[in-house]
């Protein structure tokens, strides 16, 4: 059975390990191009966007795709609308991987904010030290609240130029412990984080090193995602696929 894997996530880099060499499954996964040098992976890989709701029709017809798995970011709202449209009009079964949020303790100073532009008013007027945990493509918006010093670690460097002026970049890619959290916030005394509710155990060190140190987070909501059948974990989709796969292939 022909399945297209929309990924850029630890889940979706987890279920393409899962399925591939499965005999049932022939997968594509489709990355959107945003890291230069992603991860290897064990199955056919597409990069880049398709064109819209028509390319992702198109798409399908092309590499006649019998099942779609949306794994991609919680963020990433638009290429899941148009995969719930794309799968909507061909009959095309989708099913999504739902990441839960994570959900405040006790300790935790969060400050739940609608978006990114709100993060940026909401760390006040004073200069404060922040550490940005976002992607390269959210820094820009920054630049509205100039009066602060920025740290930011991204898997790459950024391309845009019109980023906050006093912005220090730390080029790394995770998972990251909490140790190693708590040795960054202290050493570059760090006053508040921004972070995405991303959910999962890859980034969630930073989250547990904040509470440990009482430092306030401004936590960007996560956008309202349209989704197919929702699971919640990798398992459930490589059963979900060998549901709808013909048996004794
Ligand atoms: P988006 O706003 O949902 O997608 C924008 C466009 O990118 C889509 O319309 C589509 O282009 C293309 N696209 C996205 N994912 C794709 C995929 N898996 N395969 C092929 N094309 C894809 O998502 P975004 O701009 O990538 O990111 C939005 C938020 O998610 C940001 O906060 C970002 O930091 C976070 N995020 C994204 C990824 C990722 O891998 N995309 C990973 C980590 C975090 P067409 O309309 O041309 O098809």
């Amino acid at each position: 059975m022909r399945v297209l894997i929309l990924g850029g996530t630890t889940e979706a880099s987890a279920l393409a390990q899962q399925v591939a060499g499965d005999p049932r499954l022939a997968p594509i996964l489709s990355l959107a191009g945003r890291t230069v040098s992603p991860r290897a992976q064990p199955i056919a890989t597409r990069t880049g966007g398709f064109g819209g709701i028509d390319g992702l029709l198109r798409f399908l017809h092309d590499e006649a795709i019998e099942a779609v798995v949306d794994a991609t970011h919680p963020y990433a709202d638009q290429i899941s609308a148009h995969a719930v449209a794309a799968c909507r009009e061909t009959g095309v079964p989708l099913t999504s991987l739902v990441r839960l949020e994570w959900q405040p303790e006790a300790g935790d100073r969060w400050q739940v904010v609608p978006s990114f532009d709100a993060a940026a008013h909401a760390l006040g007027t004073p200069p404060r030290r922040v550490f940005l945990s976002l992607g390269r493509q959210e820094l820009h918006i920054f630049a509205a609240a100039p009066q602060h010093h920025y740290i930011a670690r991204l898997i790459e460097r950024p391309e845009r130029e019109d980023l906050p002026p006093d912005l220090r970049l730390i080029q790394a890619r995770g998972p990251f412990d909490r140790e190693a959290e708590l040795r960054l916030l202290i050493e570059e005394r760090i006053d508040v984080m921004v972070s995405k509710n991303a959910g999962g155990n890859a980034t969630y060190a930073k989250i547990a090193a904040a509470r440990a140190l009482a430092l306030p987070v401004v936590m960007i909501a996560r956008p309202h995602k349209p989704a197919g059948h929702i699971l919640t974990n990798v398992e459930k989709a490589v059963a979900w696929l060998h549901g709808l796969a013909p048996r004794g292939v």
